[in-house]
């Protein structure tokens, strides 16, 4: 099922500014899509006003082609997963999972049934007995999945399902998540301000940004042709140099970056660089490239991140593969030139 947000605006105040404001955006049918913006960007409010759970002042919801902008969010058909584990800790992690069947009037033998499908769906077959507080973080949030598909929904709706656990388990789970997701095949729409999170998981991405939707892509597309400065910056850390157009390149301390053809001499401009894009050699200056010094080396798995101090005095972060780090018997210290030809370069606030 496809969910549709048409001109969204959502404001909790008659005055002041919108939590949301005209935002459109389509999740695919059996995708991941992540709503992926920094804290107070309106990730949540638009995710609530596509449950139902928040009324909007302008706009529509649709679900394939229904309007369902003024249906109740329990009749929507939804599942909704909670960042804190919103468990009832009284009950059996069973009882936990089939509380909505039970509302409803399901039979005991039917629930027993149901949940021990989904006890198997999410891993945690044997532990339907237990208690939530006997579980870890990890598996709470799994029962969490478990009851929030207990009645079949059609639509699942996660609000920073793995916000609350530490490193480790976020990654096991996201990974499980994308099992999950391949068994279940239902359209997710999933709030994070995690942008590996968002990178690895979806298959379609909405960048917010003060409420707004600043860009809707596909994670390269994202990642590869940001549309913004900020959406550079904001997904895949952006190294941003700040420069004058003169000559079609900007300078930046005696490191100089190609424009694209247009953009006239005298624009401001800032240059998005991400910190794989850097191309180091040891020693020496050869012309249109720069001497930086290495401040700040560590070595993060197959990679190596390190803090160049540039000439102008402004530090990037550069990152490369340990062989090539290695190769270079790079140290803290050393100067090294940069070649940025695979910098990204803004106008304002369009991309060329
Ligand atoms: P995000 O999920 O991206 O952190 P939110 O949707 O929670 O953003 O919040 C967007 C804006 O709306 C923020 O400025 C926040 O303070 C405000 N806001 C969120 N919920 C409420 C509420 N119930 N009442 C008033 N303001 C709210």
């Amino acid at each position: 099922m496809m969910i549709s947000a048409r001109n969204i605006t959502k404001r909790y105040t008659l005055k002041g500014t919108p939590a949301v404001f005209d935002a459109s955006f389509a999740a695919p049918p059996e995708g991941i899509t992540t709503l992926l913006g920094p804290s107070g960007s309106g990730k949540t409010t638009l995710l609530r006003v596509v449950a139902g759970l928040e009324s909007v002042d302008q706009g529509q919801v649709l679900f394939d082609h229904r309007d369902v902008t003024r249906l109740p969010a329990r009749q929507r058909g939804i599942g909704f997963v909670f960042q804190s584990f919103a468990l009832f800790n009284h009950m059996s992690v069973r009882r936990n999972i089939g509380y909505s069947l039970e509302v409803r009037g399901v039979s005991k033998a039917d629930r027993r049934r149901r949940t021990d499908e989904l006890l198997a769906l999410v891993q945690l077959e044997g532990y339907g007995d237990g208690y939530p507080l006997q579980l870890s973080g990890g598996q709470r949030q799994r029962v969490g999945f478990a009851r929030a598909l207990a009645s079949k929904p059609e639509i699942l709706l996660l609000d920073e399902p793995f916000g609350s656990l530490d490193t480790q388990v976020r990654l096991e789970l996201r990974e499980w998540l994308t099992q999950l997701h391949q068994t279940t095949r239902l359209t997710t729409l999933m709030v994070t301000h995690d942008q590996e999170e968002a990178l690895e998981l979806s298959q379609q991405i909405v960048v917010m940004d003060g409420g707004r939707v600043v860009q809707v892509g596909t994670p390269s597309q994202i990642y590869d042709q940001p549309k913004t400065p900020f959406v550079a910056w904001f997904v895949g850390t952006g190294n941003v140099l700040r420069g004058t157009v003169e000559g079609a390149k900007i300078t930046v301390g005696s490191l100089s970056v190609a424009v694209p053809s247009g953009v006239p001499d005298g624009s401001e401009v800032q240059a998005i660089v991400r910190p794989h894009h850097f191309r180091l050699e040891k020693n020496g200056a050869a012309p249109g490239r720069s001497v930086g010094t290495i401040t700040r080396l560590v070595g993060l798995g197959g990679n190596v991140k390190l803090q160049l101090k540039l000439p102008s005095n402004q530090s990037v972060t550069v990152q490369l593969s340990r062989r090539e780090a290695e190769s270079m018997r790079l140290e803290v210290g050393d100067s090294v030139t940069v070649d940025l030809a695979e910098a990204k370069v803004f106008v304002a606030n369009y991309s060329i």
